[in-house]
């Protein structure tokens, strides 16, 4: 072994500790850190293939301007003048940061010291807006700081878990599958999932709340009441440690008196409400984890606060196994947090409205200026892009033009914008696009720093690669930035000088009146650094800190947490005769946001290959669509074409399409565009969950798919879908209208010429049928199937064909019937990414050895035996199977 280095994974804000190690014939692996406290050893499908997406392919490898490649120094003298030019003849408000999750917390420290401390503009916000800014809020308003109150133990120490807009199985699999776990252990511990859909999360729920769209608020309310009405108002808690129970119990009797009014407006039998109601109330230990399904809101706030009433009216929190959860969608959400990365935030937990912190901040960073009022939250920041009232931006680790609402307006606003600076690790996304600079950033393995996880816990992220091309630290351009604009106050030498100074202002002038501390370890060294352990913030006589609020003591001026008066509301624009069907939009599996790096590895991208839309049975017939075909899903804003998936998880009336596709991956299958813009008025969150849309048949005059060794510029498509396989790309490809002759349409593609002697092909003429296969000696080098419908062959048999270099007789006999012969199996799409194993496979294996657990399947077959992910849907095909 070469190397083997502790560090965590880049994805969800989990957190997990991952060990990575590089062998003598430099072969890099990725396993879950044993020791670890977020993860003791796990990793999730995402986390386990890490190692296989670290590939240099496509990589953005060294500064550019206007598409050419030119020096460092030229690249940052250039946004440093481009800047400077805006700020002097606009002011400091023409300019802005737009950050991300991904950062890590030494980064997004020095961003947001340059913008808000010698800029002068709070015009720094991120893709966290997006995630989780609706918790912030809650948090500041219940208790007076962005403070999360539980540890991942809670999870284990509860008797009962609430899982509120959380599909953990799928978003946190590492804490699902530790839930799994406690409940196998615990045999009391009850789980409750409250979502419109069916997730992959109610696999282990003893109970599914499928409330209708938006109407947590409600239920929540209504717990309330409830929990009045039964006498659990924790007196001596709310007497002492609160304030405002009153005003919120009024709020909430005035629309959720009973538990019927409640289960009628939220679309649930009343007696589920009844007893998920008895359930909360005659249980003392209870984790109420909400993410982005409560986040994403228009009223996502009051959402966040309707929760945490319950908890702070009942005082189940500040002890093990209680509290209100947030689960954090991204790696470093919490860092970002932490150093001030909102535009409505100071660095270290302080508050940009008010004086006296701002003061504080800035005789820390001896700034010349200290902005004063709030910046542009992430919308409104691209509708004054879009307005000519910001001119410069630098967009940081993320690609707006994909992930934010009304994409298509993004996309616009950036091509008129004057100075578009992005710093990313890939060459080619949506948003580089629009890039006049581009910087290359170091990537997961390559940069070093700290993250912060849902529970609060600081962990290194470590370096065991070395930087590819000239690709550079964030923190590193963003200094150097800095000091080309003439600022002193910059001059760190490495992630651990200014990991100190962040520390150190975490400290300063503190006293205990501020949440966030960990002064201590503003002193540590190189060394010190290198070694950290995870740590849970406040840092405190050499120790983190588990659980928050055990004292009763909350951050506010009178030290009493706050329950707020909350009134249910409706999204604007959340209903439309035009757009009868509700889009919910959300993650998949397997894949990462808009993909950069899940789709470089080949078997994250088996479970779902292509963009969908997972619709009810009966509004998919009233809709003409049918299971496999496409469809065009559109809304006020903007249009995506999607593949059908008729799912009885899927409520009537709502639709749901993942957030993943850029137009890198699909023509037309983001849900950006779709997105309604509106956004909550206090947190500046968009509504993700809300959308009206219309889903109607999109009817191309031919479906076909195409697997090539080589990536391919398609031609003559209206719609497509890239994976890479291993071995190969895979296109999934529609068109409107049929070439006049298909023989010269695909080896215009797929040949080098068009008398190619190694194509041999299939034209039935009167059933619209075209197959070709390109052979280069005795490999399979490209083959494609085109039909009038959906009716193809199945893609994994001859997916596997181009993993060997050689094909033998029989399967060079059955290329052009896509047939496996006779003993072989298209063993279907992937279910198990870590063994890659499929769905054919896995039905064969149940009904040939009569397997009725995921145990025995995984016995048969290893399929769910390593991260777990797939146990839902291995135990969904169970039962389907043995309904037949
Ligand atoms: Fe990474 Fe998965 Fe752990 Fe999230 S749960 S941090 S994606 S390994």
């Amino acid at each position: 072994m070469k190397k083997c280095v502790k560090t965590v994974c880049p994805y969800c804000g989990v957190g997990c500790g991952v060990d990575a190690s590089i062998d003598s014939d430099d072969v890099i692996t990725v396993a879950g850190d044993v020791e670890h406290p977020a993860n003791y050893g796990r990793l999730c499908s995402k986390g386990a293939a890490l190692a296989e997406t670290l590939g240099l392919d496509g990589r953005l490898l060294k500064p550019e301007i206007a598409g050419q490649t030119v020096s460092w120094d030229d690249a940052l003298s250039r946004v440093a003048n481009g800047f400077r030019d805006v700020i002097d003849k606009h002011g400091p408000d023409a300019v802005a940061f737009y950050a991300s999750g991904q950062l890590l917390t030494e980064d997004y420290y020095l961003a947001n010291k340059l913008m808000k401390g010698f800029i002068g503009s709070a015009n720094i916000d991120t893709n966290s807006r997006l995630c989780m800014s609706s918790s912030v809020s809650g948090h500041q308003r219940a208790f007076g700081s962005d403070t999360v109150p539980c540890c991942y133990e809670d999870l284990e120490r509860a008797k009962l878990v609430v899982l509120t807009g959380s599909n953990a199985a799928w978003c946190h699999p590492v804490l699902y599958q530790r839930l799994v776990s406690a409940k196998e252990e615990n045999g009391d511990l009850q789980i409750v999932v409250v979502d419109p859909r069916k997730t992959a999360s109610c696999d282990i729920a003893d109970m599914h709340l499928s409330l209708k769209p938006g109407s947590d608020a409600m239920l929540f309310n209504g717990l309330l009441v409830y929990l009045d009405q039964k006498g659990e108002r924790n007196e001596q808690f709310v007497s002492r440690c609160t304030e405002g129970h009153q005003e919120a119990l009024t709020a909430a009797k005035e629309c959720a008196a009973s538990v019927e009014v409640v289960a009628d407006y939220c679309g649930l039998p009343v007696a589920d409400v009844a007893e998920f109601y008895r359930l909360f109330a005659r249980t003392e230990r209870v984790v109420s984890v909400y993410s982005q399904g409560i986040n994403q809101s228009s009223s996502g706030a009051d959402k966040v606060n309707a929760i945490i009433n319950c908890h702070l009216f009942s005082g189940r929190i500040g002890r093990p196994g209680m509290g209100p959860f947030s689960f954090t969608g991204q790696p470093n959400a919490m860092g970002g947090r932490e150093v001030g990365g909102l535009a409505n935030m100071l660095a270290a937990h302080m508050d940009i409205d008010n004086s006296d912190h701002r003061n504080l901040v800035q005789t820390y960073w001896n700034s010349p200026v200290m902005a004063d009022h709030p910046g542009l939250k992430a919308v409104d920041l691209f509708n004054a892009i879009d307005a000519g009232d910001v001119k410069a931006v630098w967009i940081m680790a993320t690609n707006p033009v994909v992930s934010l609402p009304d994409a298509n307006h993004v996309r616009a606003a950036l091509e008129k914008c004057d100075l578009v600076v992005v710093s990313d690790i890939m060459a080619k996304t949506d948003t580089t696009e629009f890039a006049d600079v581009l910087l290359p950033a170091l990537g997961w393995g390559e940069k070093d720093g700290t993250v912060t996880n849902s529970e609060r816990r600081i962990s290194r992220q470590r370096a065991f690669l070395p930087a590819p091309g000239e690709a550079k630290a964030d923190w590193w351009m963003v200094s150097e930035v800095a000091k080309r604009m003439g600022f002193s106050g910059f001059e760190f030498a490495s992630a651990r000088d200014v990991f100190v100074e962040h520390a150190g202002l975490s400290g300063f002038e503190n006293s205990g009146q501020r949440d966030f501390d960990i002064a201590e370890l503003s002193i540590l060294s190189q060394d010190d650094y290198d070694c950290l352990a995870p740590v849970q913030w406040p840092v405190i006589d050499g120790k983190g800190t588990a659980r928050m609020f055990m004292d009763g003591k909350f951050f506010t001026a009178s030290g009493k947490a706050r329950l707020l008066p909350i009134t249910p509301r409706a999204p604007k624009n959340a209903t439309s005769d035009d757009y009868p069907l509700t889009l919910n939009s959300g993650r998949v599996r397997d894949q990462w946001h808009t993909m950069t790096r899940t789709a470089k590895a080949a078997r994250l991208n088996e479970h779902s290959p292509e963009p969908y839309v997972e619709i009810h049975s009966l509004d998919a017939s009233e809709n003409c669509l049918v299971e496999g075909a496409l469809a065009k899903v559109s809304s006020r804003w903007g249009k995506s074409i999607v593949r059908v998936r008729i799912s009885k998880e899927q409520q009537r009336g709502s639709v749901f399409v993942p957030i993943h596709w850029s137009r890198q991956f699909a023509s037309q299958g983001g849900v950006g565009p779709l997105v309604n813009p509106v956004v909550d008025p206090l947190s500046g969150q968009p509504e993700f969950k809300q959308t009206p849309v219309l889903v109607t048949a999109y009817e191309p005059a031919w479906y076909g798919f195409l697997l090539s060794r080589r990536a391919l510029q398609l031609k003559g498509v209206t719609y497509w879908a890239r994976a890479e396989g291993d071995g190969f790309y895979r296109y999934e490809i529609a068109g409107e209208q049929a070439p006049e002759d298909w023989a010269a349409w695909a080896r215009g593609m797929l040949c080098e010429s068009n008398n190619d002697v190694n194509w041999v092909e299939y034209l039935d003429v009167a059933e619209r049928r075209y197959r070709g296969i390109r052979m280069l000696g005795e490999r399979l080098e490209s083959c494609l199937f085109i039909a009038p419908d959906t009716q193809l062959p199945a893609r994994s048999w001859l997916a596997g064909l181009f993993k060997q270099e050689a094909l033998n007789k029989q399967a060079r006999a059955n290329l052009l019937t896509a047939a496996p012969p006779q003993g072989e199996e298209d063993t279907g799409r992937i279910v198990c990414a870590c063994f890659s194993v499929g769905l054919n496979t896995i039905v064969s294996a149940i009904k040939a050895q009569r397997l009725v657990s995921t145990d025995d399947i995984g016995k048969a077959l290893k399929a769910g035996t390593n991260c777990g992910s797939c146990v839902p849907e291995l135990r969904g095909l169970l039962d389907s199977l043995s309904s037949l």
